[in-house]
């Protein structure tokens, strides 16, 4: 069984809309009186507060402020756990420290247990949501590509809309080809395979940006609400609005793209094999002082504009449904780009030369620079097959960030444990 997300579009009568906006106030209030609890119990006291004592505090807490008692049980420990979320990840040094939210971009609240807060009336393909605390049933419209039992519900509110987003437990078919593939990832062509084809990087961003600076030019000539301490005027609302617009086009339009690139490299192969890549330390940013630092912005902003992350990890669950292989090879120890595929020995290259040209003489290989390094993903790949290798460590497909902070199935697991070796 897996775990697929799957996000509806809500469509709540007014008196359903007030109470949405209501509830993520109360929400956006008590994930900001979290905050500030740990921050002065630390401050003060030199006290850290957990999550379970945060848990423990919550009844006594809807003693006081009687209008949480409407709000589900389950969604407002979700809410604290977010605050915990946030402080583990800070702790790991992962993320700044959490910030107070303002009500206005605080994004909604979460049903964390299936059998209490929601009940989802659909087969996949749109239907209604039914709110327990709400009492009737907010029409949904989306489609999912698997269903199965619903166990989580989120509420989000984005751009002006409501959306649900439900998590299933189900098991997702997908069709795959019994072909083997290579994949080289880049900014100058986007994808590039072993069989020798190429993809253009598409150029979303690059379309809209004169338009994007148009606007952003258009937005600092008015009233703006943050810097001067004053409301943002009527015109400064309509145009950021446009501009939050346009930029989510250019990112909707990308993960179209990616989605179709994904689905047309693992219908055809059963084996794909790429390299790791640390994107974030590719698109760092150049030093100070730096003279290419404007062609360093220019060719971040390009790799950027691929997506290859998503890319990369839209490639890996689809292959996981599919049930075909999924390998990164080591860039470090493997080094792809600088490695010939008929001799294996190492040409130096930087980053202008495209073209491979293996400087052993016996060998004299000459391949373009991404399809070779696909090729060598590939011929890794193959060799770690035919050495019946386990490839668990590189064909993980979860991000490293997630595995670090415990969820709320790992949060039950947890609290088992404290109890036990309390009463022991
Ligand atoms: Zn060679």
């Amino acid at each position: 069984m897996l775990t697929r997300r799957i996000t509806y579009r809500l469509y709540p009568s007014t008196s359903q809309l007030n109470k949405l906006f209501y509830w993520r106030r109360m929400h956006a209030y008590v994930y900001n009186g979290a905050v500030s609890n740990r921050i002065t119990q630390y401050r003060k006291f030199g006290h850290s507060v957990d999550y379970f004592e945060q848990q423990a505090s919550l009844p006594g807490f809807k003693k006081t402020w009687t209008e949480y008692l409407e709000l589900n049980a389950g969604s407002l420990q979700a809410t604290l756990k977010r605050v915990d979320f946030a402080f583990v990840r800070f702790f790991q040094g992962l993320a700044k420290h959490p910030k107070f939210r303002p009500i206005k971009q605080y994004s909604g609240w979460t049903y964390p247990d299936a059998r209490q807060g929601f009940k989802v009336h659909s087969d996949g393909k749109n239907g209604y949501l039914e709110l327990t605390d709400l009492g009737c049933k907010i029409q949904m419209r989306g489609e999912a590509r698997t269903w199965g039992k619903s166990t989580t519900c989120t509420i989000v509110y984005r751009n002006g809309k409501w959306f649900a987003s439900i998590t299933v437990k189900c098991i997702p078919v997908r069709e795959t080809g019994n072909g083997a593939i290579g994949l080289d990832f880049g900014c100058k062509t986007a994808i590039a395979d072993s069989n020798g084809n190429k993809i253009e990087p598409p150029k979303f961003l690059k379309e809209a940006q004169s338009q994007i600076n148009k606007i952003s030019k258009q937005l600092r000539r008015k009233r703006n609400p943050e810097k001067r301490k004053v409301k943002g005027s009527r015109r400064w609302k309509k145009t950021q609005a446009r501009l939050a617009k346009l930029k989510r086009k250019v990112a909707n339009k990308r993960q179209n793209w990616i989605h179709h690139q994904a689905v047309d490299i693992v219908s055809c192969n059963s084996l794909i094999a790429t390299e790791k890549l640390q994107i974030k330390n590719m698109t760092r940013k150049a030093k100070k002082g730096s003279k290419r630092k404007r062609q360093k912005a220019g060719l971040n902003r390009s790799m950027l504009d691929v997506g290859i992350g998503m890319l990369k990890s839209a490639i890996a669950y689809k292959a996981l449904e599919a049930n075909a292989i999924y390998l990164e090879a080591p860039t470090r120890s493997l080094k792809p780009t600088q490695r010939c595929n008929l001799c294996w020995k190492l040409t130096k290259k930087t980053l202008n030369d495209r073209l491979h040209v293996c400087s052993n003489h016996q060998c004299n290989h000459q391949e373009d620079r991404d399809v070779n390094s696909a090729q060598v993903c590939l011929t890794w790949a193959r060799g770690l097959e035919r050495a019946s290798l386990d490839g668990d460590e590189s064909s993980s497909t979860e991000s490293p960030k997630v595995r670090y902070c415990g969820g709320f199935q790992q949060l039950a697991q947890t609290k088992r444990y404290l109890t036990h070796g309390s009463t022991k």
